[in-house]
């Protein structure tokens, strides 16, 4: 039984909320030099969460976003939280990209959640299914 919050929600849709709340804020509050504000949480199995935003980089670069940065200190078995903000703090997608889902796949993670609108997020259970 998929237990239920205060408010009759999903125990799960709440905890999902509140990272992919807490990858935005983190996407927000970092450099504003960059041209996506994105972020990934990432929610260990030994219960331990890990942050990191993408890097400021001069050319393109698949290690420097941050799911790839986050996935540097991710477990096998872990979950990953992904948003993307427009400036004004909207969700935007933040479905990852090809690199970092081959990233996401030999680590080992179990699933990843994205933003996709405001208020909106999409799964991926990397286990099932080879792209989100
Ligand atoms: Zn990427």
């Amino acid at each position: 039984m998929v237990p239920l919050d205060r408010r009759g929600r999903c125990g799960y849709i709440v905890e999902t909320m509140k990272l992919l709340k807490i990858a935005a804020q983190i996407a927000l509050g970092g450099d504003q030099c960059r041209n996506y504000l994105l972020a990934a949480v990432i929610k260990r199995k030994d219960g331990a969460v890990v942050v990191s935003t993408n890097a400021l980089t001069k050319l393109p670069q698949p290690a420097a976003h941050a799911e790839a940065r986050a996935l540097r200190k991710a477990d096998v078995g872990c979950e990953m939280y992904v948003a993307r903000v427009l400036r004004d703090g909207t969700w935007a997608l933040a479905k990852p990209c090809r690199h970092c889902q081959r990233l996401i796949r030999s680590k080992g993670v179990k699933r990843v959640y994205y933003t996709i609108a405001p208020n909106e997020w999409g799964v991926w259970d990397v286990g099932k299914s080879k792209q989100p």
